[in-house]
């Protein structure tokens, strides 16, 4: 049975946590001063404390995002804070830094392989990157740089939350906004008019829907200038410190530092991955701003399509041509008949099975418990908890969090007590007196998304705590849920479990047809606008002289888009990724997704719910885990060079 979160209280995440701490730095300590230095004296009590630390993140912190009780969620934000704290200043711990450093000059460590030797490199390379190599003034200046850099990061991100900004408008000026969206706004300063705000739920269907184009324009001016004053100089100043924090650590640009511990490797890499991908979706772009710019001048005699105009046409398009009632799409999609066919496929493919264990002890009586099994051996691999409904409190979107790590033995078998345990949180309607629960398409493809993550955590092999999902490369750790989103879009996949939910017909295939082409219309400029645009901004501003050039880089990467710049507007000071640890880094979302289409590539050659190709995908994607890098393992699954082909050829688009 597993840990009882019945009994946690807001003493508890503290106290646990506190315990995890103190007993994870005893472990520092021990490795700090082990004598003679050892693999097992010196190395693996880091990892001991790694995990530790990570199995009371997911007692304690985990409950900020799910516990019913605002005081629990309270101190699991604090529990939090104090566990990314520790978290962080680990590399930068000298004596441990001396005692790994002095065991790797040993004649044991020099013989270490396989995932002992890894463990070993990766320390030392945090070390290096905490500069811990350089001598003691350098350290000291690296060490001020990056505090600075932390207080500019956490500012940046403040000043855009704290940004308020907005059109009080009247009712005739929301013409084209449906009726529930005007009667959800608050009103505005003057009698009769509707507050529109620049927050996320306000601004996307004013921009979908707003006939009036001239406040569509005016609405995305205010948006693309958020926090622009306040952030304005806090950016200038954070890239210039990160260039030099990149050059007193002895790297060319913060590019390159960033880069380095990721699939890609090199920025090189990346700039040969978006310049080979970028001009066909271009043309494709060009093509669809064509059909929407002839909307465009039949309704307002301009030619001249821009950035504000898209997503109205767009929608327009969706509504008119593409039109697909998703609730009645839902209806196909009872809760546990999705549930159902995402266990009866990957249990199928991957060579698992699932068992709900009875009386979850979890943190809310909603929540179930499964347990995975190999299926040939019958081994139990772990467990994970299910928690769907939203409640007041609870985190808002879904993610799949690990909450203890796996660590397994040569034979395969967990070291320590705990097996591998992770949750799934997400928010689905809930049942209704009269229906089950219905799975809107877009979260049936989000179950299986993060439902990826979780079977990447449970099924790992890897030996150490380090190697867990947490350091897949970041670049490369979406890339397995996309194999689980593909099979959401397949006819003959889902005519095994969607069935209506009174008359219990399959989903018809034309249904399925369609949501595929509304999914996607335009994609060529949806996957450019923002994907493709900030992945060549955030690189350029962080290489070379891109920090003294930030506005010509600025504009002149809008024409990523095809379309003319928003005169009058710095983005910028809103990309929040950027101060939030995906500097250097926002390829990565475009880049997993073509490497995750990569992969998918064999199941479309040899079978999508082939279980020979599942098995071989177990084993040479998820069971390493992050005990290979991601590059060498995605040659191994596919035998050749990974390859853009089929994400373009997915989009209709042949590589360039
Ligand atoms: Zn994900």
């Amino acid at each position: 049975m597993g840990f009882d979160y019945r009994t946690i209280t807001p003493e508890r995440v503290a106290t646990l946590t506190d315990e995890a701490i103190a007993a994870a730095d005893l472990l520092l300590a021990n490795a700090a001063t082990a004598s003679p230095t050892s693999f097992e004296g010196t190395v693996q009590p880091i990892d001991d404390a790694d995990a530790l630390v990570y199995a009371a993140s997911g007692r304690g912190a985990f409950m900020a995002r799910v516990h019913p009780e605002a005081a629990v969620r309270d101190a699991g934000q604090a529990a939090e804070t104090r566990i990314r704290t520790w978290q962080a200043a680990l590399p930068g711990r000298e004596d441990l830094a001396r005692a790994v450093r002095a065991y790797a000059e040993t004649d044991a460590a020099r013989e270490l392989t396989g995932q002992q030797r890894r463990l070993l490199d990766h320390l030392l390379r945090d070390f290096r990157r905490a500069g811990q190599d350089l001598p003691a003034e350098q350290r000291a200046e690296a060490g001020r740089l990056r505090s600075r850099i932390v207080e500019l990061e956490v500012a940046f991100q403040r000043n855009i939350d704290e940004w308020q900004d907005g059109l009080d408008l009247t009712r005739e000026e929301l013409d084209g906004l449906p009726e529930d969206y005007v009667g959800r706004l608050a009103p505005g300063a003057t009698d009769g008019t509707y507050r529109v705000t620049l927050a996320y739920p306000d601004y996307y269907p004013f921009l979908e829907n707003a006939r009036r184009r001239d406040l569509r324009q005016e609405l995305e001016r205010r948006f693309f200038n958020r926090a622009l004053t306040s952030n304005r100089p806090v950016i200038a100043e954070l890239l210039g410190l990160r260039r030099q924090l990149a050059h007193v650590l002895g790297y060319a640009s913060w590019a390159d530092y960033a880069v380095e511990i990721k699939m890609a490797g090199t920025p090189d890499r990346v700039w040969d991955f978006l310049n080979e991908l970028i001009p066909p979706l271009a043309d494709k772009t060009d093509r669809e701003i064509e059909t929407m710019s002839a909307l465009l001048a039949s309704d307002t005699g301009d030619t001249q399509f821009r950035s504000w105009d898209w997503r109205y046409y767009d929608s327009q398009l969706l509504r008119n041509e593409f039109s697909v009632d998703q609730d009645a799409v839902a209806e196909y999609f009872p809760l546990d008949a999705v549930l159902d066919g995402l266990f009866g496929l990957s249990g199928e493919v991957f060579g698992l099975e699932y068992r709900e264990l009875p009386e979850p002890t979890a943190w809310h009586p909603d929540v179930r418990l499964f347990e995975v099994l190999d299926r040939p051996t019958g081994r139990l691999l772990g467990t994970f908890y299910v928690d769907l409904f939203p409640r007041e409190g609870k985190f808002g979107h879904a993610m799949a969090w690990p909450i203890t790590l796996p660590r397994r033995a040569a034979d395969g078998s967990q070291r320590g007590e705990e097996l591998p345990e992770a949750a799934i949180v997400a928010n689905i309607p809930p049942p209704t007196t009269g229906a089950p629960s219905l799975v809107q398409h877009s979260d049936v493809e989000m179950l299986f998304h993060e439902f990826g993550h979780i079977l990447h955590e449970i099924v790992s092999q890897a030996h150490f705590a380090r190697f867990s999902i947490f350091q897949v490369e970041p670049d490369f750790e979406e890339a397995p849920s996309q194999i689980m989103q593909h099979w959401t879009w397949q006819p003959s996949v889902l005519r095994q479990f969607a069935r209506h939910y009174r008359t219990r017909e399959p989903i018809p295939e034309d249904l399925v047809d369609r949501l595929v082409a509304a999914r996607d219309l335009n994609v060529g400029l949806k996957t450019l606008f923002r994907l493709c645009r900030l992945s060549v901004l955030d690189l350029e501003l962080h290489t070379g002289d891109g920090p003294d050039r930030i506005d010509e880089i600025h504009r002149e990467t809008f024409g990523v888009t095809r379309l003319p710049f928003h005169e009058g507007t710095f983005d910028l000071a809103a990309f929040g990724h950027i101060a939030s640890g995906y500097d250097a880094g926002y390829y990565g979302y475009i880049w997993s997704k073509v490497y995750g289409d990569d992969m998918w590539s064999r199941f479309e050659r040899e079978g999508i719910t082939d279980p020979a190709v599942g098995g071989s995908y177990r084993r040479e994607i998820l069971e390493p885990s992050a005990s290979l890098d991601a590059d060498e393992m995605l040659r191994r699954f596919l035998g050749r060079e990974p390859s853009n082909a089929t994400f373009l050829k997915l989009l209709g688009l042949v590589p360039a």
